[in-house]
C-alpha cells in the first residue's frame, strides 16, 4: 500500500496550500540528507509528497483518485509525473531549493530524462439504462499521435545520429554557485529533448517531434454503477509524447442523465407506483416501467400505502450481485363517491 501523502507530510487532509508548504519546509529541512541526523528515504518520501500535495491541481488528482493517479512509469508511486516530477518547482525555497537541485540533478539522477505527453480530460455524458447495465462507447478524438511516417523516430531517413549539444546524455550540466559551495544541476538537452539523438533529416511530417496531431478512435468500456462525475483513466490514450516519451493518460469524466421515473440508490433501483384503493385491498398484477422495460408486478392483498415491492435482479447489473429494483407503492383513496359507493363503503367499513 502507498503511504498516505498527507501522512508523509503530517497534514490534515483540509490544510491549505500555504500549511502543506510550511510542514514541507520544517520537514525537509530536518531530514536533509546533508545534515547531521538526516534520512535520505524519508525525504525522498517527503519530496515526492510535495510534489503532489504542493501542487494544488494534482492535490486533487490525487485527492480524486488516491495514488493511482501517480502509478506509472515503473518507479512505483510518483512515475506518473515523469519527468516533471523532478521538475521541482522551488518557487521560494531558497537555498533549501539549491540543494534539492544538486541532489536530485548532478546527484544521482544521471540519465536522461523523456517527457511524459500531457493528459486529456474529456466529459462523457450516458443513458440511465447504460448506467446500469455497463455500456461500450467510442470516443474521437483529435489529438497527438505517434507519427505514422516516421514511427515516431523523427527521422525522414529512420536514421539518427547522436546529439552534439550534449553527447548523447540527453542532459546538459550546469555549474552553479550556491551559498554550500559550487554545485552542478542539470536540465534536460535542449537540442534533443533528452533523447540523446537528433534526427539525420527531420521528417517532414511531424517536423521531427516524432508525433502529430491526428484522429484518434477510442473504445471504452464503461462499467456498470458508475456514480454521476466519476472518472475513468485509460492509460496511455492522451497525447502522445514528442521525442520518445510515454503518452499521456485518458481521463472519461462521467455524467449520467435522470430517469423520468427511475432513480438510482446504490446497487438498487426505485420507483413509485400509484394505485387504486381497490387493487391494494384485493390484490392486483400491474405493469411497472423498469431499466429492462416493462414487468408484470403482482401487488399483493392488503397492500398498505408506503409498502415496498422488490424486483429481483432489475436494479444496476453490477456482475458480482445486480442490484433488485424497488417500488414503493401509494395507495390512491378516492376523493369523490356517489352516492351508492359511499354507502358500499360505510357496510363495509361495519363489517371488517
Ligand atoms: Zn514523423
Ligand atoms: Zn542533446
Amino acid at each position: 500500500m502507498p503511504k498516505d501523502l498527507y501522512n508523509v507530510l503530517g497534514v490534515e487532509r483540509s490544510a491549505s496550500q500555504d500549511e502543506i508548504k510550511s510542514a514541507f519546509r520544517k520537514l525537509a529541512h530536518k531530514y536533509h540528507p546533508d545534515k547531521a541526523g538526516g534520512d535520505e528515504q524519508k525525504f525522498k518520501e517527503i519530496n515526492a509528497a510535495y510534489q503532489v500535495l504542493g501542487d494544488a491541481q494534482k492535490r486533487a488528482q490525487y485527492d480524486q483518485f488516491g495514488s493511482a493517479a501517480f502509478e506509472n512509469g515503473g518507479q512505483g508511486g510518483f512515475g506518473g509525473f515523469g519527468a516533471q516530477g523532478m521538475n521541482f518547482d522551488f518557487g521560494d525555497l531558497g537555498d533549501l531549493g539549491d540543494l534539492f537541485g544538486s541532489m536530485f540533478g548532478g546527484g544521482r539522477s544521471a540519465g536522461r530524462r523523456t517527457h511524459r505527453g500531457q493528459d486529456i480530460e474529456v466529459d462523457v455524458t450516458i443513458d440511465f439504462k447504460d448506467m446500469a447495465f455497463g455500456v461500450e462507447r467510442a470516443i474521437d478524438l483529435h489529438k497527438l499521435e505517434v507519427c505514422k511516417t516516421c514511427k515516431g523516430s523523427g527521422s525522414k531517413t529512420g536514421k539518427t545520429r547522436g546529439c552534439g549539444t550534449c553527447g548523447g546524455s540527453g542532459v546538459e550540466r550546469v555549474a552553479r554557485r550556491t551559498p554550500l559551495g559550487m554545485m552542478q544541476s542539470t536540465a534536460t538537452c535542449g537540442a534533443c529533448h533528452g533523447s540523446g539523438t537528433t534526427p539525420e533529416e527531420a521528417c517532414g511530417t511531424c517536423s521531427g517531434t516524432g508525433v502529430h496531431k491526428q484522429p484518434s478512435h477510442i473504445e471504452v468500456t464503461i462499467p456498470a454503477g458508475i456514480d454521476e462525475g466519476q472518472v475513468l483513466r485509460v492509460r496511455g490514450k492522451g497525447q502522445a509524447a514528442p521525442y520518445g516519451g510515454p503518452s499521456g493518460d485518458l481521463y472519461i469524466r462521467l455524467f449520467v442523465k435522470r430517469h423520468r421515473t427511475l432513480e438510482r440508490d446504490g446497487e438498487l433501483i426505485r420507483s413509485r407506483v400509484r394505485i387504486g384503493f381497490t387493487q391494494a385491498a384485493l390484490g392486483d398484477t400491474i405493469d411497472v416501467q423498469t431499466v429492462d422495460g416493462t414487468v408484470e408486478l403482482t401487488v399483493p392483498s392488503g397492500t398498505q400505502s408506503g409498502d415496498e415491492l422488490r424486483l429481483r435482479g432489475k436494479g444496476i447489473r453490477f456482475s458480482s450481485k445486480p442490484g433488485d429494483h424497488i417500488i414503493t407503492v401509494f395507495v390512491e383513496t378516492p376523493r369523490k363517491l356517489s352516492r351508492k359507493q359511499k354507502k358500499l363503503l360505510e357496510d363495509l367499513d361495519h363489517r371488517i
